[in-house]
């Protein structure tokens, strides 16, 4: 009986072995997992986190080492948009409560990119809020590029809404590394998230920024009351456009944002999400996006396994933690920080706590009974 049992306890472990072993072989091999199987990664529980994650770790490693890459968002133009994606603090249809303000000046714009550059950023983000630039605009946006890129040895990812084959040829002229232009979820789902613009209006543009011969960032939102299978699509999506990064968001449910029942996440299902994405996009730069902090909580550095990437110091209108902190974390996990130049060194060198970072308890916390008998 013993026997039998000790068999059967093999053989399953042996199957789940293989299961683990198949996703990395599929993954590298450039081949596509079959829904049913994308499925299983997200909800099963035969399918184990730890070995999960380490399998999308076996494929991270082998187009991106150990590195991670930083990015800075720049909120270069908050607020007044007359678009409704129901996920956005700045939409016409939010009641967030949240600083608004026009296109900041080429000077304020200059100096946070080299505020970026000198905190070892390897990539700027400047975002705009708004449906797309008028001609005029990308004329502007041009030579604001060509002037940060000049000055400054970091990468330019540009997000400003819907874009033209013309506007994306001209930010390209001009020094434009990278479009971000987000699909945010399946295109079933995408008329429950926006009634302005369609799915097939992003698809487009990002149509417009590869044929310009931009690389393509865009990514998902998760948690915006999707199905499983709307993220599986998604990821299917980027897989066949080839985009060059995906960046996966977690849904902040800012206030007087109008999604209507955010899904409860968890850092499990958050993490079989980066999993997922890494397999089905092997060679993509995939990046921890907004919701990092409040989604991952403790499991925070278990993402740098599947992702090769991650903001540093928030997102577009919600603070994250601290960079020492993420830079830390980064270090703690054995991780290393793709940089741009001579930054490297200062910043990441390790820290080592200094006496005055540990704070003894007073006699109220070791002893909050006498304390309060007084
Ligand atoms: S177009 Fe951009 S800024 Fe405007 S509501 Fe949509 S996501 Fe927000």
């Amino acid at each position: 009986m013993q026997t039998i049992l000790c068999g059967n306890f093999e053989k399953a472990t042996t199957m789940k072995q293989n299961l683990y072993q198949e996703l990395i072989q599929t993954s590298l091999q450039d081949e596509l997992l079959s829904d049913a199987v994308c499925q299983q990664i997200l909800t099963s529980a035969d399918v184990e986190l730890l070995p999960l994650l380490d399998a999308a770790y076996q494929v991270r490693k082998t187009y991106f080492r150990n590195e991670v890459q930083l990015h800075i968002l720049n909120n270069a133009q908050n607020g007044h948009c007359p678009e409704d994606c129901h996920y956005c603090a700045q939409a016409r249809s939010a009641t967030a409560e949240i600083e608004t303000y026009s296109l900041k000046p080429d000077a304020e714009i200059l100096a946070e990119a080299r505020a970026a550059y000198e905190s070892g950023a390897y990539r700027y983000c400047i975002v705009m809020s708004g449906r797309g630039p008028t001609p005029k605009r990308v004329q502007h946006l041009a030579q604001l590029i060509h002037a940060v890129k000049t000055e400054y040895p970091i990468e330019v990812c540009l997000s400003v809404g819907l874009l033209n084959a013309e506007a994306a040829r001209t930010l390209k002229a001009a020094g434009l590394d990278r479009l971000n232009h987000n699909l945010n979820t399946s295109e079933a789902h995408y008329p429950k998230i926006c009634s302005t613009h369609t799915y097939q209006d992003r698809m487009e543009t990002l149509r417009a920024a590869q044929t310009a011969g931009l690389a393509c960032c865009s990514g998902v939102i998760v948690g915006m009351g999707e199905e499983n299978a709307d993220l599986i699509q998604a990821a299917k999506t980027l897989r066949r456009l080839q985009v060059e990064s995906i960046p996966v968001n977690f849904f902040l449910p800012i206030s007087g944002t109008q999604i209507a029942a955010p899904s409860a996440l968890t850092p499990d299902y958050c993490l079989r999400v980066l999993c997922l994405y890494r397999f089905l996009n092997p060679r993509a730069e995939i990046r921890i996006a907004a919701g990092r902090e409040h989604h991952l909580r403790s499991l925070e550095a278990m993402a740098l396994y599947p992702a090769n990437s991650l903001f540093l110091e928030g997102y577009l209108n919600a603070t994250g933690t601290a960079a020492s902190r993420t830079l830390q974390m980064i270090r703690d996990a054995g991780f290393t920080v793709k940089m741009n130049g001579e930054v490297a060194e200062r910043i990441t060198s390790p820290r080592t706590p200094a006496p005055s970072d540990v704070v003894i308890k007073e006699l109220e916390v070791l002893r909050p009974r006498m304390a309060s008998a007084d």
